[in-house]
């Protein structure tokens, strides 16, 4: 069985949610009442393959809401809780979605193994960075060629190069061959670093990397605030949103600037869940984080580990493998031909 953890996007699109759930107590309470709520198993599903093989999952709302992030005890906590939850359930590999395995890297949860009574077993859970980080090459590689990009000549930017999924994805871009990468990030010793060991790469920052690349990679979390001077960009440029929470459409809408949702894979048919409606998905029943999509295929596998753990461990070898795997089970890396596709039971409606 698989188990994905996620949270709403907001606090007032979580109320919204409790609503329409018959929840009033909740759509009705406040942030405090919300940081003391535990976490809700809240879907059953069955999937089946391409293979024909089915398999069962859950979706876990770890009830945190990206409001939550600044109090840092009840961050910790809701993530430990969500994941007690799953392994509570009889999981046998749970995806950490949205800000859920960023928490537990960065407030190095690998330290609190004991929640009440439950000993975390770590091989239950995956990040789900291995197949997202694969996912993102996917969507370069192909979407570059349809713009016109010729990627052997490009210069690609990749912005959080430093990071678990920034670096997976310069590795693969390097054995792939590109013109130039130009590695993106806050702090420079890790960039260094990076550098150092791809033995290639240009370190820039933001401004000046921009109006040089053919691609930007986005695995960063951006602040709000980010503003893009949208004039000085390449024509065409491909600009992948990986990050999350996704906030470059609106940032870098231009003529010949091409926006993809990144990290996002699309399912051979049509799944009957909810829980993707609220993760604003353009076609709910398909669609999906390509790290929920690693605990299916941890599923299918039948590889109950944690695949994807810790910081920039990523190998290709894994990209490999999880990528093989992906194909040959159903998914597909959400292409720019997919933008404001309507579902195939829609359009038929
Ligand atoms: P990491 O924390 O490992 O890496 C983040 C990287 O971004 C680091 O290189 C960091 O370096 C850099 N960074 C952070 N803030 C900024 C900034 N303001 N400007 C430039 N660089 C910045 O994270 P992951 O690799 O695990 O995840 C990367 C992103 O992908 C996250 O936003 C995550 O939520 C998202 N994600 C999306 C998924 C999907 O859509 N399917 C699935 C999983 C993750 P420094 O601190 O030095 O700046």
């Amino acid at each position: 069985m698989f188990g994905l953890i996620g949270h709403s996007t907001s606090f007032e699109e979580a109320r919204a949610k409790a609503r329409s759930l018959g929840f009033d107590e909740y759509a009705d309470g406040d942030l405090d009442m919300w940081c003391a709520a535990p976490p809700q198993l809240v879907e059953k599903v069955t999937v089946t393959s391409r293979t024909g093989k089915t398999i069962e999952g859950a979706y876990i709302d770890s009830v945190f809401v990206p409001e939550m992030l600044r109090r840092f005890k009840t961050a910790k906590r809701k993530v430990l809780k969500a994941m007690e939850l799953a392994q509570r359930s009889g999981i046998d590999i749970t995806a950490l979605g949205g800000f859920t395995s960023i928490i537990f890297e960065d407030m190095n949860l690998l330290r609190e193994e004991r929640v009440s009574a439950v000993q975390l077993n770590w091989e239950r859970f995956t990040t789900g960075n291995t197949h997202t980080a694969w996912v993102i090459c996917q969507q370069v590689e192909r979407n570059a060629s349809s713009l016109g990009i010729d990627l052997a000549s490009a210069k690609v930017a990749v912005v959080g190069a430093s990071g678990d999924i920034g670096s997976a994805v310069c590795r693969w871009l390097q054995r792939r061959g590109v013109g130039e990468l130009l590695l993106v990030a806050r702090r420079p010793q890790p960039l260094v670093d990076l550098q150092e060991s791809l033995g290639e790469g240009r370190i820039l920052d933001l401004e000046a990397a921009l109006p040089e690349a053919d691609v930007v990679v986005w695995v960063a979390s951006l602040p709000q605030s980010l503003q893009i001077d949208t004039a000085s960009l390449k024509r065409p440029c491909l600009m992948i949103d990986g990050g999350y929470p996704k906030n470059l459409d609106a940032k870098a809408a231009a003529e010949g600037v091409h926006v993809l949702k990144g990290g996002i894979v699309e399912f051979w048919q049509d799944i009957g869940w909810q829980m993707m409606e609220v993760a604003e998905m353009a076609v709910p029943q398909r669609q999906m984080f390509a790290c929920f999509a690693e605990a299916m295929l941890l599923d299918f596998e039948d590889l109950h580990t944690n695949f994807s753990w810790g910081r920039n461990n990523i190998t290709l070898a894994a990209m490999d493998r999880i990528g093989e795997a992906s194909l040959r089970h159903g998914f597909e890396a959400l292409g720019l031909q997919h933008a404001g596709a309507v579902s195939p039971a829609l359009a038929a409606a």
